[in-house]
C-alpha cells in the first residue's frame, strides 16, 4: 500500500508539514489502496514562495526556452504513459481505453501550448506606444479528480507558455495519480520552482492557495458551488480568476437525424468518463414525433454497454470515484423516480454482480425541465430525456438552464444544425460528434459554467496582463 507523505516543491519532493492522513480507494471494490498526507497552510506557503522566486527569472525567458521546457514535460509524461494509465484505472476506476486517450491528451497539451505560444502577440508596436502582454505572476491552480492528468497538465502548459510559475492543489482523491505525474515533472529536469504541487483538502490547502497574497490568478476546474466560493474569496485582493465549472449540457436530436447513429452517440456524450464530466450531454432533447423509436433504441443501446471490465477495449462506464459520488448519483435517481419521471432503464442500486461504487447507467424519459434531474448537474451516468414539438421549443428547453458549457446537435443537415447552434447559449456546440476535434479552439462556459477560457491561445492569454509603454 502506497503512502504519500510528500509534496513536489521547488524541484523536489519534500515532507508534508500537515500531518492529517486520508485514505485512498479503489472505486471498483471500495478497498483502501493507499494514503495521502494532507498539506497544511505552511506547505502551501513554501510552494508559493518557491514559485515566486522562480517567477523572477522565468518570466523573462524567451519563447525558445519555454518551448524546450514544454517539450521536456511532454516527453517525461509520455515515457510513463503506461503506468499513468494503469493508475487511473486503479485509483479512479476509469475504463482503460478512456484513460489512454486522456493521458495522451494531457501530454499533448504541452505541445499544443508550445505551438499556440508562437501565435500569441506578446508585443505590439505602434507609433507612440508599445503594448506588451506580460505574465501575470504565480498561478494557483485547483483541479478535480475526474481527469486528473488532463487538468493538471492543462493548467501547467498555458502557464509555462505565458511565462508564469504555478502551484497546483490537485484533488485529494487522486493522490496516487498526482504522485506519479509529479515524478514525471521531476524527471523532466526543469528549473526549480516553476511547477509545484501540494496535496491537501479543498478547504485547507485549496483555501490557503486562494487566499495567498502572492497568487495572481486562481485557475480552477470543478463544481460551480466551489467556483463561487473561490471567486468570492478572490475579490478582496482583486485576484484574477479562470473558472471552468459545471454543466447540464443539452443534446438536441433534430427530427431528420439517423437515430441508429444519434442514440449511441447520445449515450457516448452522456456517459463517457462514466458521466463524471462537466461537458456531459446529460439532457437529451428529442422530437416527440419519434419518441417511440427513441425509447426502443435507448433501451437496446444501454443494455449493450459494457460495465465492470475496465481492461476490456470496449468498456465504457466505470464506477463512481468515491462513496460521496455514489450516494449523490443514487439520490438523483431516487429524485427522478419521486418526481414522476419514467424510469426507462437502470435505476437504484448496483449493476448485477458488481459492488464498489458502480451505479447502473440510467435513462429517464418524460422528464420535465423543472425536475431536479433536468436542472442539476448529477456527474454520473444518468440521462434525462425531454421531448419537444417544435424546433423553437427545443432551443428554449436547451437554453433553460443556469449553465452554458457545451451543447450537442444531431441532424442529417449540417446547415440546419449550424443555424440551430447559433441560438444555443453555450461555450461550444458540437454537431454530429461527441468531442470537439479542433485543437485551435477555446473551452469554457457561459453563465454559471464559468469565467474565462482554456485552450489554444485563449488559455495562454488568460495568464497575461496588458501593459503599455507610451512615448
Ligand atoms: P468535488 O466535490 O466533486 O470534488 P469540487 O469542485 O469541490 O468538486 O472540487 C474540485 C477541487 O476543488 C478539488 O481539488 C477540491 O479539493 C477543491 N476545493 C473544494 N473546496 C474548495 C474550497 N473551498 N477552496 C478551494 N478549493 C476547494
Amino acid at each position: 500500500m502506497k503512502q504519500i507523505k510528500e509534496h513536489f516543491i521547488n524541484g523536489g519532493f519534500v515532507q508534508s508539514i500537515g500531518t492529517e492522513v486520508q485514505n485512498l480507494y479503489n472505486p471498483s471494490t471500495a478497498e483502501i489502496i493507499g494514503t495521502v498526507q494532507l498539506g497544511h497552510k505552511n506547505d502551501v506557503d513554501a510552494a508559493v514562495s518557491a514559485a515566486k522566486r522562480a517567477f523572477v527569472s522565468f518570466s523573462k525567458t524567451s519563447l525558445k526556452e519555454r518551448a524546450e521546457i514544454l517539450d521536456r514535460l511532454y516527453r517525461s509524461v509520455i515515457e510513463r504513459e503506461k503506468e499513468l494509465n494503469e493508475l487511473a484505472v486503479l485509483e479512479y476506476g476509469s475504463p482503460l481505453t478512456a484513460t489512454m486517450g486522456r493521458t495522451r491528451a494531457a501530454a499533448v497539451s504541452f505541445l499544443t501550448a508550445k505551438e499556440a505560444m508562437y501565435e500569441v502577440q506578446f508585443k505590439k508596436e505602434y507609433e507612440n506606444a508599445i503594448v506588451l502582454q506580460e505574465p501575470l505572476g504565480v498561478i494557483g491552480a485547483i483541479t478535480p479528480w475526474n481527469a486528473n492528468y488532463v487538468h493538471i497538465c492543462g493548467k501547467i502548459a498555458p502557464a509555462i507558455a505565458a511565462g508564469c510559475t504555478i502551484v497546483i492543489k490537485p484533488s485529494e482523491f487522486s493522490a496516487l495519480q498526482t504522485q506519479l505525474l509529479s515524478e514525471c515533472f521531476l524527471s523532466a529536469d526543469i528549473p526549480a520552482g516553476i511547477i509545484n504541487v501540494v496535496n491537501g483538502t479543498g478547504a485547507v490547502a485549496g483555501g490557503a492557495l486562494v487566499n495567498h497574497p502572492d497568487i495572481s490568478m486562481v485557475s480552477f476546474t470543478g463544481s460551480t458551488s466551489t467556483g463561487k466560493i473561490i471567486r468570492k474569496q478572490s475579490t478582496d485582493l482583486m485576484k484574477r480568476v479562470n473558472l471552468e465549472l459545471g454543466g447540464k449540457s443539452p443534446n438536441i436530436l433534430l427530427d431528420d437525424c439517423d437515430l441508429s447513429k444519434a442514440i449511441p452517440l447520445a449515450l457516448q456524450i452522456a456517459f463517457s468518463n462514466s458521466g463524471q464530466a462537466c461537458h456531459a450531454g446529460s439532457r437529451l432533447i428529442v422530437p416527440e414525433s419519434r419518441i417511440d423509436e427513441i425509447k426502443i433504441l435507448l433501451i437496446q443501446e444501454v443494455n449493450k454497454l459494457k460495465i465492470g471490465s475496465l481492461y476490456d477495449a470496449d468498456s465504457v462506464v466505470g464506477p463512481m470515484v468515491n462513496d460521496i459520488q455514489f450516494n449523490r448519483v443514487q439520490s438523483y435517481i431516487k429524485s427522478g423516480i419521486d418526481e414522476g419521471a419514467e424510469l426507462l432503464v437502470g435505476g437504484l442500486g448496483y449493476p448485477d454482480g458488481l459492488g464498489g461504487w458502480y451505479v447502473k447507467p440510467t435513462v429517464f424519459v418524460n422528464v420535465d425541465s423543472n425536475m431536479k434531474i433536468a436542472k442539476e448537474e448529477i456527474f454520473g451516468p444518468v440521462l434525462s430525456v425531454i421531448a419537444y414539438e417544435t424546433e423553437d421549443e427545443a432551443v428554449a428547453i436547451a437554453n433553460d438552464t443556469i449553465y452554458g458549457l457545451s451543447g450537442y446537435i444531431s441532424s442529417a443537415s449540417l446547415e440546419r444544425a449550424r443555424k440551430l447552434a447559433l441560438q444555443m447559449v453555450s461555450g461550444r456546440v458540437i454537431i454530429n460528434r461527441a468531442v470537439n476535434i479542433e485543437p485551435k479552439s477555446p473551452f469554457g462556459g457561459f453563465k454559471e459554467s464559468g469565467i474565462g477560457r482554456t485552450g489554444w491561445i485563449y488559455g495562454i492569454e488568460a495568464h497575461l496582463e496588458p501593459k503599455v509603454i507610451a512615448f
